[in-house]
Formats: structure tokens, C-alpha cells, sequence
């Protein structure tokens, strides 16, 4: 069987990452969290940053807000943020500050899902149970030939119990050495056959063609949503709104979207595109000059300092700091 080939590989290849030196949930659970949105080499600064200033989850329980959303800027989905700040309190008020040592219980607690559980559980504490990402699901609709759409609930469930029934010990390295596998060689687009620890055992390879599994649905295509934004600046501040509390961004800085009354003078920003996963929004944008400073007007390193901007936003920030340090006068109305 492929376990032991997959096993003696990882040994050798496993990549030196930071939050694996120790087995520890906290780290664990962070770098898992952070890695569902980013590649490893791209999220590495950001897992540094987040346990120099949250080292544990006593200090992520009592985390300010805006601070830990400043700290996420640029990951996106900031709801995973907040769901580990819910989670660190859960875990201080039921738990004695730490995560508890079951997959069951893990599954519980805010924004930590089957995967994440299994991954904390098995690394962790060595408990043997399965954590099947996109990565496992790839690696085994190859390693089994499924030439099914897996994004069906039955077909994911077939793959799901391969895994379990495959389990081998240790269930923290083998785990992970698939893991390592879908990430280095059972990759995405023109698999690494040739370098797989694991090709004499997989059907795919021998009797298929791994390169177009995973079978998935055709995406459908995103929604096209128009916006207008209005960039209030008043001399060398520029205003900022707080987001709804839900929707998109929710809870987020961003810019007006009512056009203010008292414009002295007006310029069109660069026009672009932001893409969610389901929708676009075609952006448009206006610097507005105006007279007169109500409240939340901040200077450019205030926002800099205090604020988490969503990537959504940033061209246009951009755009009117650099109007703002060359002095610029907008186009008069
Ligand atoms: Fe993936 Fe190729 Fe290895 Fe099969 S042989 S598991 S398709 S890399």
C-alpha cells in the first residue's frame, strides 16, 4: 500500500515551516485558518506578525477589533478573523484557554470547520481522524480514478471515508505528508507524476488522466455589480465610513457612497474592478474636495496606523494620497 512510500517521503521532503516546529494547537489553528486564503510562502509574514502580538489565545480573546482586522488586512475574509477571536473566548470560558483535544469538539466552536478540526485533532493531539481540504480531495480523486463531480455531497463522502479507511500511523505525519503531497506534487494543473512517491498505487496515472480530475461543475459565472465612491477629502485628511455589519466588507473602512453637498472641487479616479468570489464590482470612484471637516477625518498616516482598508479600496486610497502629498488642486466643478 502507498502509506509507507507516502510516509518515508515526507521524512525527507516535508518543507521546514514555522508553525510546524512544534505540535501545538494554537499554532496549528492560526496557520490553518490563514493558509485556507493563501499560499504558505505569502501567509508566512502574516502568521509571524499575528503570534508575536497574539502569542496565545488569552491575548486573541482580549484582542481589539479593529487592531486584529488591521493585522488580517490583506488575507480577506475577514469573518475568519473574527470567528477566532469568538473562538479564543469560547475556549477561555469552556475549555481553560485552550482548544479542546477531539475533532467532535473542535467542530463546535466558531469558524473551525470538519477540515480545520481534523487537522488541529490529528496534528496536534495524534488523534486519528482525517482532515480532507481541496489538497486530500485532489490527491485521492487521482489516487482512485473518481471520475465523479466531487463537489457532489455523495462523491466527497466516498472520498472522505477512502481517507479515513487509509489512515496510518503516525496520523500527524501522514496527515500532513498528503497535505505536502497535493501541495508540491499532486498539484493542480500538470501533476508531478514522474516525482510521486505514491505512482505505482495510483489509478489515475496507470489507467486515466490525473490532469483533469478533480471532475468539478463549470463555475457559474460571478455577478456584475456597479458602484460609485466618493473620496471626501478636507486639506490633508480624507474620510472614512464604517461598513455595515453585515454584507460584504461588513464592519470594514471604506468611503461614502452618498455624494456630499458642499464639493468645491471634484476629480474622477481610475475605474477598477474588485472580484469576490461570487460577484464583481465595477468601481467607480471621485475625489471630492470638500470645506469643511466633520467627524472621522484622519490623516493619511492615521489611516495608515489605525485602519484595516479591504484590497477593495486601496486603489483609491492610493490614488488620493498621491493627490494629497503633490499638493494637487482638483479640477474645479
Ligand atoms: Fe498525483 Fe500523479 Fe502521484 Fe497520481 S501519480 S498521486 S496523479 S502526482
Amino acid at each position: 500500500m502507498f502509506q509507507k512510500d507516502l510516509l518515508k517521503w515526507y521524512d525527507k521532503n516535508a518543507r521546514p515551516l514555522i508553525f510546524r516546529e512544534k505540535k501545538e494547537a494554537y499554532s496549528i489553528w492560526i496557520s490553518e485558518i490563514m493558509a485556507q486564503q493563501t499560499r504558505i510562502e505569502a501567509m508566512l509574514p502574516y502568521y509571524r506578525r499575528f503570534i508575536e502580538k497574539y502569542p496565545d489565545i488569552q491575548s486573541l480573546s482580549q484582542a481589539d477589533d479593529d487592531d486584529l482586522t488591521k493585522l488580517w488586512q490583506g488575507l480577506g475574509y475577514y469573518n475568519r478573523v473574527r470567528n477566532m477571536k469568538k473562538c479564543a473566548i469560547e475556549c477561555m470560558d469552556c475549555y481553560q484557554g485552550s482548544l479542546p483535544k477531539t475533532k467532535a469538539e473542535l467542530k463546535k466552536l466558531p469558524g473551525i470547520g470538519d477540515y480545520t478540526a481534523g487537522a488541529i485533532a490529528s496534528i496536534a493531539y495524534d488523534e486519528k481522524v482525517s482532515a480532507v481540504d481541496g489538497n486530500v480531495i485532489r490527491v485521492f480523486s487521482r489516487l482512485y480514478n473518481i471520475t465523479e463531480d466531487v463537489k457532489q455531497t455523495k462523491v466527497k463522502k466516498k472520498i472522505e471515508q477512502l481517507v479515513e479507511a487509509s489512515l496510518a500511523d503516525p496520523v500527524s505525519s501522514y496527515n500532513q505528508a498528503l497535505m505536502e503531497l497535493g501541495a508540491l506534487v499532486c498539484i493542480p494543473k500538470n501533476p508531478r507524476c514522474a516525482a510521486c512517491p505514491i505512482q505505482k498505487d495510483c489509478k489515475a496515472y496507470l489507467e486515466g488522466d490525473p490532469s483533469k480530475l478533480p471532475m468539478q461543475p463549470k463555475k457559474k459565472e460571478r455577478r456584475k455589480e456597479d458602484k460609485i465612491y466618493y473620496v471626501l477629502v478636507c486639506k490633508d485628511r480624507i474620510h472614512l465610513v464604517q461598513r455595515p455589519k453585515t454584507g460584504l466588507l461588513s464592519g470594514l473602512y471604506g468611503f461614502d457612497e452618498q455624494k456630499p453637498e458642499h464639493i468645491v472641487n471634484q476629480m474622477e479616479l481610475k475605474e477598477h474592478i474588485h472580484v469576490f468570489s461570487h460577484v464583481e464590482w465595477i468601481m467607480k470612484g471621485y475625489l471630492c474636495e470638500v470645506d469643511s471637516m466633520t467627524e472621522n477625518f484622519y490623516t493619511i498616516d492615521q489611516i495608515h496606523e489605525q485602519f484595516s482598508i479591504p484590497s477593495a479600496f486601496l486603489p483609491f486610497l492610493k490614488q488620493t494620497e498621491r493627490y494629497i502629498k503633490e499638493n494637487k488642486i482638483c479640477q474645479k466643478l
